[in-house]
């Protein structure tokens, strides 16, 4: 799987529209300490749906768009599009280019879009489960990332083997599965007091 490109609006350092495109290789971002590099992975962690303000390196949901300078007024919104070359179709969606895209107001309104379609949140995570690239996936290394895998307990750390293996669609289906049937389970019971109320 191929990123192909990353545009951030009103996001964090990023007032502007700002294009990065994405070659075969290794891309290197450099630059004076305090001047947004980290602030790019953040970009890429919160459009795959990221929502621990911790993990984004700030306090409230809101931190993430562009809060002004004495020059810039604040921006009202925050938008970033991650766009994937899909033509491996390592990911389960019918088309070469994969657009991934996330909005959020200051109001606390978002919009998390697959191609300027709107689809939920639930989607995007499904699109990226056992691709390793998704928001609990490996293939963001933050600092600090290492340390915590190693010192992990050892249940958590076997879930990102199980990334890794393919198998936690499953895991997640199961979970799924087994809430609903507990749902089911409630519902009969319910069935059986209101019957037995009519007998
Ligand atoms: P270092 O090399 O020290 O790790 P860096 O280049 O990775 O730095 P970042 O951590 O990406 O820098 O960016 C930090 C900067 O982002 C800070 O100057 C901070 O004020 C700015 N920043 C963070 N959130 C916002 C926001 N919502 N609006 C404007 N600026 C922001």
């Amino acid at each position: 799987m191929l990123l192909k490109s990353l545009e951030i609006q009103g996001f964090k350092t990023f007032p502007d529209k700002t294009t990065l495109k994405f070659d075969r290789g290794i891309t290197a971002v450099v630059g004076p300490n305090g001047s947004g590099k980290s602030n790019i992975s953040d970009a890429v962690r919160w459009v795959l749906g990221e929502q621990s303000t911790r993990t984004l390196r700030c306090t409230r949901m809101e931190d993430v768009i562009f809060n002004g300078t004495p020059a810039r007024k604040p921006q009202g919104y925050a938008e970033v599009t991650l766009t994937i070359d899909n033509s491996d179709r390592r990911l389960d969606f019918d088309g070469d280019t994969v657009a991934i895209t996330r909005r959020y107001y200051r109001s606390g309104d978002s919009e998390y879009l697959i191609n300027k379609v709107a689809v939920r949140l639930r989607d995007i995570n499904e699109l990226f489960m056992d691709t390793g690239l998704g928001r609990d996936g490996y293939s963001i290394i933050g600092q600090g990332k290492i340390d915590s895998i190693v010192g992990a307990r050892s249940e958590d750390r076997r879930e990102i083997f199980e990334e890794a293996a393919g198998i936690s669609r499953f895991r997640y289906r199961k979970e799924e599965s087994e809430r609903r049937l507990s749902q089911a389970e409630e519902n009969l019971l319910r069935l059986r007091d209101i019957l037995s109320e009519l007998e």
